[in-house]
């Protein structure tokens, strides 16, 4: 699952990978013939995130723009191991509903298929002299000569949260426009890319609790200063998580480092709120996905 913060810190390891490196190879089902001949020979001019999408410019001026939704990821592996067939497959990450019902932790089992060149998820792959990167599940990658940052759907997108130019009061316009005579609720206008871009799933859970709000409170009976300051805080959690591999609670002194420890409410249901102790509590019916909340610390019309 890849949300603002995790694409940016897999956009980073990409470009630390590229840049300087000259593109051998690329292997992709459905690149034209013209745009794989003009990646192959050039470098990388830079790699950039906005919201959940990433885009690799090359030198050539092909652009590759790779949006991951719930399931793509990036791995990258040494040559000599990829060749030698000693790179091996990332675990599959099972969310199926039936477990994660009954637990809030990811079910991760070893993919049976250990040498990754065999690995039918494989979407895309990128050689440089000494790496290899490959790009599992896709689903969006898409190839232009064109900026994609200039197309749909990256120029609809709301401002991006984790940008140097975020603009808060654009995002509310757009949040109070689009609110107007409506029954949103805060955590699907949080989730809508078109609003403001880099949240999904975990970080509506977790800034929703960090600002003490009820999750299914209508967007329409928030006063001004509310919503202002919710939008405000946006940047400072989702860059927390950024810097933190994606976590969003500091440790406790001598706490131990783990899933448990990592979220405040997030994959949390049944566990006692870090701050006052009652059950967490999660939501899979009044939104699109599963909501975590604490019923004491964000109870409805407190704000
Ligand atoms: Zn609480």
């Amino acid at each position: 699952m890849s949300e603002g913060p995790e694409v940016k810190i897999t956009a980073d390891k990409i470009w630390n990978t590229l840049s300087g490196k000259r593109i051998i190879d690329i292997l992709h089902n459905n690149i034209d013939s013209s745009l794989k001949d003009k990646i192959i020979g050039s470098s990388t001019e830079y790699v950039k995130t906005f919201g959940k999408n990433i885009i690799i410019k090359f030198s050539s001026g092909v652009y590759l723009r790779n949006h991951m939704m719930m399931w793509g990821k990036w791995r990258i592996y040494e040559r000599t191991e990829y060749e030698s067939g000693t790179a091996k497959s990332p675990p599959r990450s099972s969310y199926g509903k039936r477990k994660y019902k009954n637990t809030d932790k990811i079910q991760v089992k070893r993919d049976e298929v250990s040498d990754v060149r065999k690995d039918s998820r494989t979407q895309l792959t990128i050689i440089t002299l000494d790496k290899v990167l490959i790009q599992f599940n896709g689903p969006i990658l898409q190839f232009s000569l064109n900026d994609l940052a200039t197309m749909e759907p990256i120029v609809s997108l709301g401002p991006d949260a984790l940008s140097p130019n975020y603009d808060k009061d654009v995002v509310l316009d757009i949040i109070k426009s689009k609110s107007k005579n409506t029954e949103m609720i805060i955590s699907n206008a949080l989730l809508d890319q078109k609003v403001l871009s880099g949240i999904g799933n975990k970080y509506k859970s977790e800034i929703l609790f960090l600002n003490n709000i009820y999750p299914f409170e209508k967007v329409t009976t928030f006063t001004k200063d509310e919503l202002n300051g919710l939008v405000m805080n946006v940047p400072r959690i989702l860059k927390y998580g950024y810097e933190n591999s994606g976590r969003t609670r500091k440790p406790m002194d001598n706490e131990k480092i783990s899933w448990d420890t990592t979220h405040w409410v997030f994959r949390r249901s049944g566990k006692p709120c870090w701050i006052c102790g009652t059950k967490i509590i999660s939501e899979r019916k009044l939104t699109a996905r599963p909501t975590f909340w604490c019923p004491n610390c964000q109870p409805i019309n407190v704000h």
